[in-house]
């Protein structure tokens, strides 16, 4: 395992990446021969629920969970921009919200307009995995709901713009919640997301890595 001292992301898209990642798959681009080295995530995105079979892909997910190498299902979730109708990206998050409880891995949320709904279904489950907002640049109001509820939250490169709603949430919240990623963004790296996050916290660099070491170890290494 790596020191503290090194930069952790924990949702990538990047073909390769450096350091301690969590590469995000869809499971449409996924079979269980596919050549992956290091942690990764496996879900089935809003996005592409018309693009694939869901039980197929819940399959996927299900023979994919013994790998020690799979570190969290996802990213999954709610997003009010797509066509897919909202029941039926209910129903396909509720399965991997099952699947995630089985395997007791924590969930990598994808979640757009929609923040009231994913309240209420953490609300109204027993589900005790974490669940995680991931590319979180939302009101602070909303996050303060959130945070309350238990969800944790992984920023990116919303941190590198000042006046983000990202930003202005940082400065008020529990450290221990916090996550920080470089998504689909492959020209940023993850030390500059730490280094925007530490100044907009006032913290030194190492003071942060070692925190989000120990929310990392915590939450996807049961530490
Ligand atoms: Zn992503």
């Amino acid at each position: 395992m790596q020191t503290a001292s090194g930069f952790i992301d924990i949702h990538s898209h990047a073909a390769a990446t450096k350091g301690l990642c969590i590469r995000s798959f869809d499971t449409r681009d996924f079979s269980t021969d596919s050549a992956i080295s290091g942690f990764y995530s496996l879900g089935l995105h809003p996005w592409f629920i018309e693009r694939q079979d869901s039980q197929q892909a819940m399959g996927k997910i299900a023979s994919a969970m013994a790998d020690p190498n799979l570190l969290a299902i996802g990213e999954c979730g709610l997003d009010k921009l797509q066509s897919t109708s909202l029941p039926k990206q209910i129903e396909v998050f509720k399965q991997q919200i099952q699947l995630a409880e089985r395997c007791q891995k924590p969930l990598i949320i994808h979640c757009v307009r929609a923040f009231n709904e994913l309240l209420q279904l953490k609300n109204s489950s027993t589900i005790q995995v974490p669940w995680i907002i991931h590319g979180f640049n939302n009101k602070p109001a909303v996050a303060e709901s959130l945070l309350k509820q238990g969800f944790y939250l992984s920023m990116g490169k919303a941190l590198l713009i000042p006046q983000s709603n990202a930003a202005k949430t940082l400065q008020g919240m529990p450290l221990q919640q916090l996550f920080l990623e470089t998504d689909a963004a492959e020209d940023i790296l993850i030390s500059e997301i730490y280094a925007a996050a530490a100044k907009i916290v006032g913290m030194e660099m190492q003071d942060l890595q070692q925190q989000i070491f120990h929310n990392f170890k915590r939450v996807f290494l049961h530490d």
